[in-house]
């Protein structure tokens, strides 16, 4: 006899003796309803049993007791096979649970034997525990009430109240939870009456017997769906996304192997998004100093039209500034790229020099400028067309600059 029926009749026989008279939920079963295997072992991954019901063309059945978890309760349909044909959705109708099969079952199959999805289900089991740890850590270190209960593929949320938790406090709540995860709690099930039942998170919103699942320490809630035998199972928790949902907050989560896909998709995402950005941040850097030679091009041109020959037939560009910068130098190109140009550009932050001429002046740059920094204790040098250099004081370079525009 399996564990699920042996608990039933000592229950049924509790029931009996109470002062309220037994639910259809125990009458139920003596009356050919289904047996729920799950309630009383959420690790129960096969089993047999007896069909009780086939429709015409044989894709909805119902047996006498089934492993199967129906949607309900914000936990989704478990999957498997029932006689090797596999089950694609299964539904709670009153106290009916319904399997709907991919295939037609032989009305001659009356003996079954059913095979749960067991990793599916244990994720749920997972995800489903986690919100009852979630939720009692909200409530009763927070004071946040959850109103309702979601879980998705590939995320759960909660929808919580009152509204406004900021970011740090998210963190708080989330660290909280992990913590009491990991003291890996005993989770119960026990079958209590709503007269006397104590000590539930949330008040029951139907009388007669209820199905209490217990987290030592933590939590008591009336809930029908499965869970693991310990909190150490739901791994760990994380927070994800928040929204505004009319007056509630729904918080987006995640227990178990999800938290390692989650995690890792966002790594991934964002190891993608900084790629996708250097290639962009490099192309318009590239663009950038395109742009600027071009510009520094032009500025270069138009200072050696607007300049004017002295009486060598020089056109000179002669200036102190703070730095000589790339900017500067590429813009002394342009200008040294006509006749008779002459620049001797000076930067007061490091005493540094600039000097070059257009052949057509007959200036030897780098032999004039050696000539003349050695003696001012400067260093540097260059080609005939330009030299460069640095002095130890403004004053020598000053001076420099004026041996440098006799030559
Ligand atoms: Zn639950």
């Amino acid at each position: 006899m399996q564990r699920g029926s042996r608990l039933f009749y000592s229950l049924y026989g509790k029931a009996r003796t109470g002062s309220i008279p037994a639910r259809a939920f125990f009458l139920g079963y003596i009356n050919d309803l289904t047996e729920r295997l799950y309630y009383h072992d959420s690790y129960l991954w096969k089993f047999d049993a007896t069909v009780t019901s086939r429709s015409e063309d044989g894709l909805r059945i119902e047996l006498d007791r089934t492993a199967f978890y129906p949607s309900s309760g914000g936990q989704p349909f478990d999957t498997g096979t029932i006689a090797g044909i596999g089950v694609v959705d299964v539904l709670d109708e009153e106290d009916h649970v319904i399997h709907l099969l991919g295939a037609p079952l032989g009305a001659e199959c009356r003996e079954v034997s059913g095979s749960v999805d067991a990793a599916r289900r244990l994720d749920h089991m997972r995800q489903h525990t986690g919100q009852h740890a979630l939720s009692a850590v909200l409530e009763e270190e927070f004071g946040l009430k959850t109103v309702s209960f979601h879980m998705g593929a590939g995320y759960s949320t909660i929808d919580v109240e009152p509204l406004g938790v900021s970011a740090a406090k998210l963190l708080e709540i989330e660290k909280r939870v992990n913590e009491r995860l990991l003291e890996n709690l005993p989770v119960s099930v026990a079958f209590e009456h709503s007269a006397t039942v104590a000590g539930l998170r949330k008040a029951p919103d139907r009388e007669g017997l209820l199905r209490i699942v217990t987290i030592a320490g933590l939590d008591r809630s009336a809930c029908g769906g499965t869970h693991v035998a310990r909190t150490g199972e739901v791994g760990m928790i994380l927070l994800g996304k928040t929204e505004k949902v009319r007056q509630s907050l729904r918080l987006e989560f995640f227990c178990g192997e999800r938290v390692l896909h989650e995690v890792r998709a966002r790594f991934c995402d964002a190891e993608l998004q900084a790629a996708t950005l250097r290639e962009r941040l490099a192309e318009s850097d590239k663009l950038r100093k395109r742009l600027s030679g071009e510009l520094a091009e032009i500025a270069g041109q138009q200072r050696y039209a607007q300049s004017s020959s002295d009486p060598k037939g020089r056109r000179s560009w002669i200036e102190e500034m703070e730095i000589v910068d790339e900017d500067t130098r590429m813009q002394a190109n342009a200008f040294l790229s006509n006749e008779n140009a002459l620049v001797i550009l000076t930067g007061r932050n490091g005493a540094t020099v600039l000097f070059g001429a257009h052949p057509s002046l007959g200036i030897d740059c780098g032999k004039v400028f050696k000539s003349w920094i050695g003696e001012l204790g400067g260093k540097g040098g260059g080609s005939p067309k330009q030299a460069q250099g640095s002095l130890h004081s403004l004053d020598s370079l000053r001076l420099f600059v004026e041996k440098l525009s006799l030559s």
